[in-house]
């Protein structure tokens, strides 16, 4: 026998870019091209072992920063 209770879910309704402040909701298309990093650091990052890290860009600021490097 299974045993339910109620919890509560948080997801994500929308995204600013942490560069220009471009806020895409869930049901843009261009929520969809944002880019995000979200991870914890290990033993050789240059941010420091164990730290957190975490970026969401727009996809035009990916492109201005990363443009010539993107295959
Ligand atoms: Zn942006």
């Amino acid at each position: 026998m299974k045993i339910l209770s109620r919890t509560e879910v948080l997801s994500i309704s929308a995204k600013k870019c942490d560069c220009c402040g471009e806020i895409s909701n869930v049901d843009d298309a261009e929520f969809n091209e944002f880019l995000s990093i979200d991870r914890v650091c290990g033993y050789a990052s240059v941010f420091g072992d164990g730290e957190h890290i975490a970026v969401d860009l727009c996809q035009r600021c990916v492109k201005n920063i990363l443009g010539e490097w993107i295959r």
